[in-house]
């Protein structure tokens, strides 16, 4: 399929519609593009601001199959870049300001002053962890400061490790290091968790992990290599200061999908990621979603790679029938699914 000019009318841009553009330079982003571009959709595709997403700030990854010696992040997303270039992505350093979703084709405006209609868009966001911000965290980030059990607990075998938190992501991350870590210690700023209770039995009941409750970390230090060796910690209720030695500091204060883009224009869960179905549509044909923008569960390179490969199958199975049943009418119930209210 090749993208087509449409004349102007009031209603359309001039000039030419991109099949889909695709908004994200994460492993669903560039996932989305690969699979685009070898159904020949020539897919464009808007970096953002962070241009490789997470992984680019992950010093090591060892869990993405197919590299059993372990790559760098910033490896893996330059890899994944030139894959999907290979086959026709277009790749622009510019983020994306604004969607317009109530015509089509749809528009998409960037930073840059880019204004491009589109038939079909696929949404790979991503999301962010949650920053302490305090003083030594991101300089250490990577060199023991990690916002990922599943992904950088093996690292930490036989260490003593803290995690900063006390929700349901803290207790249960906690609960998997222990698997790795001789010890956990839980820094919690009050003296009870928001854990689920069963979540909070488990940990009561794990001899590996203690709790300092009521306690905030104010820095975290480093050893002469650069590399974590302890937290300093301030009481909320004495006000006392202390440190705490460590090797590992994970942080699960929270996880904000990048979601500002969507507010009022695509539907959205409480927790703010966008809602989709099982085959990767959100509730306005033609836009599809993929990677942590929609995933609260599994939030990993494979998981993000896959959602991104998913989005972009059906996207080309949307574009295909889009030319039986032309845009709008939404009549079509084995293409388009009911609109539902979005809440502004
Ligand atoms: C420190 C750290 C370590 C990790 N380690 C591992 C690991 O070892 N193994 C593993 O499997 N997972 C790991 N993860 C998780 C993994 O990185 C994520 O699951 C994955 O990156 C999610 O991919 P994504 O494409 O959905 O989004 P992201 O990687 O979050 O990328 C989002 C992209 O969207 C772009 N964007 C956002 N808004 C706009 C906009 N308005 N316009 C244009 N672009 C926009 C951003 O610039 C970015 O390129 C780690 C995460 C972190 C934070």
């Amino acid at each position: 399929m090749a993208n087509s000019d449409v004349p102007s009318n009031g209603n359309q841009v001039e000039g030419t519609v991109e099949d889909v553009v695709i908004i994200g330079s994460g492993p669903a982003g560039f996932t989305a593009g690969l699979y685009t571009a070898r159904a020949n959709l020539n897919p464009l595709l808007f970096t953002g601001n962070d241009y490789g997403g997470q992984v680019s700030i992950t010093y090591e990854v060892e869990n993405y199959p197919g590299f059993p010696e372990a790559l760098s992040g910033p490896e893996l997303v330059e890899r994944m870049k030139q894959q999907a270039e290979k086959f026709g992505t277009r790749v622009e350093f510019d983020y994306v300001g604004e969607i317009v979703v109530d015509r089509h084709p749809f528009l998409v405006r960037t930073a840059n002053g880019r204004e491009v209609a589109a038939k079909a868009i696929i949404a790979c966001t991503g999301a962010r962890p949650r920053y302490l911000e305090i003083p030594g965290e991101k300089e250490l980030m990577g060199r023991g400061v990690s916002y990922c059990a599943t992904c950088d607990g093996f690292f930490f075998r036989g260490k003593d490790v803290i995690v900063v938190g006390g929700g349901d992501s803290a207790v249960e991350e906690g609960l998997f290091l222990t698997k790795f870590a001789t010890r956990v210690r839980i820094l919690h700023r009050r003296d009870e968790l928001r854990a689920s209770k069963i979540l909070q039995e488990r940990a009561f009941a794990n001899p590996k992990i203690e709790f300092v409750w009521n306690t905030v970390a104010s820095e975290i230090v480093a050893d002469a290599e650069g590399k974590v060796a302890g937290v300093k910690t301030l009481n909320t209720v004495t006000g006392e200061t202390g440190q705490l030695e460590t090797e590992g500091v994970f942080i699960f204060v929270g996880h904000l999908p990048n979601n500002e883009l969507f507010k009022g224009k695509l539907e959205l869960d409480e927790d703010g990621h966008l809602v989709t179905d099982d085959k990767m549509r959100t509730n306005v044909p033609g836009i599809f979603a993929a990677g942590e923008i929609m995933d609260k569960v599994f939030k990993q390179v494979a998981t993000s790679v896959g959602q991104g490969c998913a989005a972009a199958m059906q996207t080309e199975k949307w574009l295909a029938e889009l030319e039986d049943h032309p845009y709008p009418g939404f009549a079509d119930p084995r293409v388009f699914r009911q609109r539902v209210a979005v809440p502004v």
